[in-house]
């Protein structure tokens, strides 16, 4: 039988956490829980909390403490992460997050806590290149060459540019990124939780081997 595994990503935007994300969750078979993309199906879905967060994800702010964390413990809930574990992306984002995590997850915490590190001049070249398809999620990379860059060649949907990948929410996503988010990096150095890998390189060299576990 697999082993599960609770595991938190951290990185910049663009730094490559999706695409990781995957691979991750498929060895460790447990639910990638990313709260942009939850964010995201709330907003598709036209909800309450899609509404209030539209706004603030255009322009490149943060969501309530409070909600996320709200968002969070409810998944987190969810038979799949109680009994195989998780691996979360894009939360805990602040200090204030970082310790509901810990209390929700009481005596079964953490394994380990990546940092997928990529420089910020490297990261604002990547997410001016980043394109997703509206309809499958499919992310790609745009090189300038494609014959037909805004046709899906999964499924044939609509790609495009994520709202909040205009140069001006992408610069204050990553200020405050090293404001807000950055400090959890020695937070959970200090619990020995921490592994950093270094995310230049070849996407395709397997994180899990990287971590050694
Ligand atoms: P990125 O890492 O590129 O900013 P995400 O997909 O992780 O993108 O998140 C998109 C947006 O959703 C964020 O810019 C923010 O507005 C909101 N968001 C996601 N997770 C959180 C969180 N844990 N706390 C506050 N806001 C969040």
């Amino acid at each position: 039988m697999i082993p599960g595994a609770r595991i938190v990503i951290l990185g910049r935007q663009g730094a490559g956490k999706g695409t990781q994300c995957v691979r991750l969750s498929r060895h460790y078979v447990v639910p990638h829980i990313s709260t942009g993309d939850m964010l995201r199906g709330a907003v598709r879905e036209g909800t309450d909390l899609g509404r209030t967060a539209k706004e603030i994800m255009d322009s490149g702010g943060l969501v309530g403490d409070e909600v996320m964390i709200g968002i969070v413990d409810e998944r987190l809930q969810r038979a799949d992460a109680r009994t195989r574990g998780y691996i979360l992306d894009g939360f805990p984002r602040t200090v204030v997050q970082a310790n509901a995590l810990d209390e929700v997850a009481g005596d079964k915490p953490l394994d380990i806590v990546i940092d997928l590190f990529v420089a910020r001049e490297v990261v604002i070249r990547r997410i001016s290149a980043r394109r997703v398809c509206r309809d499958c999620g499919t992310n790609y990379t745009a090189t300038g060459t494609e014959r037909y860059p805004w046709i899906c060649e999964v499924c044939g949907g609509d790609v495009m540019q994520r709202d909040d990948d205009t140069p001006e929410a992408v610069n204050r996503r990553l200020d405050l990124y090293e404001e807000q988010t950055a400090p959890l990096i020695d937070y959970y150095e200090g619990q020995g939780r921490l592994i950093v890998v270094d995310g230049v390189g070849d996407p395709e060299d397997p994180i899990v081997d990287r971590l050694g576990h």
